[in-house]
């Protein structure tokens, strides 16, 4: 049965409300632990219970105060550690318990991060949650690896896409559309899919020189950059043997990088793959 409105919560639900838990989806941004909002650190600090995802890095880890508990519900493309709904049953369960439970997601809750599919199941049992936004990947490793998503004269617009996609299933995206010289476009979980992504773009009319990076655990000590253009990419990213968590910038404003490199994290400098020789 599919619905496009949801009803009011059961009466039930409604009068406990005030006995239950409060479940915050909370995003924490990239890993660098300073991109956290202000309410993020708060909720963090004031927990019972802290649910977070394989994303989220050590420094931020580092910020649950000792006597809050802390569950894992890490996930790995391919691997799930804990199935999505099981996830869901978690949060409405803590929160049966009276307790503050603060959901930790990589970036933004509500970008690629099944935040909306938990804050459904949370409403479907009357439970109450607010959403905290975070900084998506691509605002974030972006602005670290010099690379504006939108420039005047260069690039007008930006897409988020996906480019996780089961083994056998194809990828379905709108290729056409994807393929403007006018746009940005970042491609989140496209590491697998990467050769096959660029082909797909230049078959779609994307020149093959169109600039395109790769940033892994970008905003981190340890973040590394691999820079070509469609053609190239894929094989430098696999050459370099980048891992996840990666994100792709493909179009003409990652030719800026060049000038806008500000980010040198101390200590990191010997990890970074950085290749100039695609934007020279
Ligand atoms: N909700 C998250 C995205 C979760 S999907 C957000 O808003 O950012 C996971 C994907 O995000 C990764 O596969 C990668 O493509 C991207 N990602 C998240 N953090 C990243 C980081 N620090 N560096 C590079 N890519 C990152």
């Amino acid at each position: 049965m599919s619905r496009t409105s949801f009803p009011d919560m059961p009466t039930a639900a409604r009068g406990d409300m005030q006995e239950k838990g409060k479940v915050f989806l909370v995003g924490a941004g990239p890993g660098d632990p300073d991109l956290l909002t202000v309410k993020a650190l708060r909720l963090i600090r004031d927990a019972d219970v802290v649910v977070y995802d394989r994303l989220i890095s050590q420094a931020v880890l580092d910020l649950i105060p000792p006597g809050v508990s802390r569950i894992s519900a890490g996930k790995a493309a391919g691997h799930h550690s804990m199935p999505q709904d099981e996830i869901n049953e978690l949060l409405a369960s803590l929160a049966q318990r009276r307790r503050k439970i603060v959901r930790l997601k990589g970036g933004d809750p509500f970008i690629f991060g099944r935040g909306s599919e938990e804050a459904l199941h949370l409403h479907r049992h009357g439970i109450e949650f607010e959403v905290v936004p975070g900084i998506t990947a691509a605002a974030a490793c972006s602005a670290y690896a010099g690379v504006p998503l939108t420039h005047r004269g260069a690039s007008r617009g930006v897409r988020l896409v996906t480019g996780h996609f089961r083994n056998d299933e194809p990828i379905d995206l709108d290729w056409q559309a994807l393929a403007d010289p006018d746009a940005t476009l970042v491609v989140y979980m496209g590491r697998s899919n990467l050769k096959r992504i660029c082909a797909r773009l230049v078959k779609a009319g994307m020149d093959p020189a169109t600039p395109a990076m790769a940033v892994q655990e970008g905003t981190t000590p340890w973040q590394r950059r691999v820079f070509g253009d469609l053609l190239t990419l894929p094989g430098r990213v696999r050459s370099m043997r980048l891992a996840s968590p990666l994100l792709i910038i493909i179009g003409r404003t990652v030719a800026l990088a060049g000038e806008l490199d500000w980010y040198h994290p101390a200590g990191g400098e010997a990890h970074d793959a950085l290749d100039h020789s695609a934007r020279a």
